[in-house]
């Protein structure tokens, strides 16, 4: 069997891409890591999408549901669970094969969708291992009652902090300098709300072998030190992603994005890229956007269309 296209992520631009696929009737398979749905499936599955147009109200697991469901109902073949290993094309045939940690595939053309999730960047600090610290938030009602300090100024840790503190946890918000760089969204509603935050202040340590007991705080302008006393720990400092499967692919890169042009070509000839993984807004609309055009420019390569 040799594929079309082989979809590599399942989050909101795997999707909307494998949507497309059914559509034009291509042969197809979906490789996705963890569950269909990505990051609102993984990540945000009690928040409430407000950036995509005609959904509101929906948390990202109702949207995630939605979005699966859709595409299972036209026939989206998706391997859950499924990692991909390494991309190989041959120069000859210029066939791509495609290893998981399950088998080997075959196909024409590849579309990276992989997103930017990769693993939760890490401070490297004393305690860091203990069980009450954590890089996603599963359920804010489980943090009820806690005393919890959130580590980052980026998008996740202010509406991590947001929502720590709706859900009714006592929060403090540490950053490393003194300007957030969250857009400005997080920034009114984290003021909406009674987290303390500590700007120039970095986590040096956690003490407490089961039980959180306290955090050692660092004021980076004063060289300060102080305790703090919490129950859990939430660090959101972005993530580390493994650039091995596009490197070895001879994909181009710029600052840890994918290059593309306007029709979601990459460098390499049959080699499509579409989501997050592009680095431009990182955001559903667009991801949906770039997955359904990066699948009719695959098309166009693939078939030659009178409209093409
Ligand atoms: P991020 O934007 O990379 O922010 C990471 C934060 O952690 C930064 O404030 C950074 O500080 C800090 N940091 C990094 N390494 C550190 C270290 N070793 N020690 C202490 N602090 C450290 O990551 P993110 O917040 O996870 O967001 C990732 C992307 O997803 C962004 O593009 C974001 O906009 C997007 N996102 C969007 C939404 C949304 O649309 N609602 C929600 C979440 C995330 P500096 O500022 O000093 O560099």
């Amino acid at each position: 069997m040799v594929y079309d296209v082989i979809i590599v992520g399942g989050g909101p631009a795997g999707l909307s891409a494998v949507l497309t696929a059914c559509y034009l009737k291509l042969k197809h398979l979906v490789m996705e890591a963890c569950q269909a749905g990505g990051l609102l499936a993984r990540n945000y599955p009690w928040k409430e999408v407000d950036s995509f147009i005609g959904f509101y109200e929906h948390t990202g697991k109702d949207v995630a549901d939605f979005m699966v469901n859709h595409v299972k109902r036209e026939g989206a073949s998706i391997r859950e669970d499924e990692v991909v290993k390494e991309i190989t094309k041959n120069k000859k045939s210029k066939m791509f094969t495609v290893k998981t940690d399950q088998g080997k595939y075959k196909a024409k053309t590849i579309l990276l969708a992989t997103g930017t999730m990769g693993t939760p960047r890490k401070l490297g600090i004393p305690g860091e291992d203990n069980r009450n610290v954590f890089y996603s938030i599963e359920e804010p009602k489980d943090h009820k009652g806690k005393k919890v300090l959130v580590v980052g100024g980026g998008d996740s840790a202010l509406e991590g902090a947001v929502t720590l503190s709706r859900a009714g946890a006592k929060v403090w918000l540490t950053h490393r300098r003194n300007k957030f760089r969250a857009m400005e969204k997080n920034q009114d509603d984290l003021k909406k709300t009674k987290a303390k935050i500590l700007f120039n202040t970095e986590l040096k340590e956690i003490l407490g072998k089961r039980k959180i007991r306290k955090v050692k705080l660092i004021n980076n302008k004063t060289n300060r030190e102080s305790w703090l006393e919490v129950d859990e720990v939430f660090i959101f400092i972005g993530s580390v992603l493994d650039f091995e499967l596009f490197e070895k692919l001879g994909v181009r890169m710029n600052k840890g994005y994918i290059v593309v042009d306007e029709e979601m070509k990459t460098n390499v000839e049959g080699v499509f890229a579409s989501g997050d993984i592009t680095g431009r807004l990182k955001r559903i609309p667009e991801a949906i956007g770039e997955g359904h055009l990066a699948v009719y420019s695959i098309y166009k390569y693939l078939k030659r269309p009178y409209w093409g």
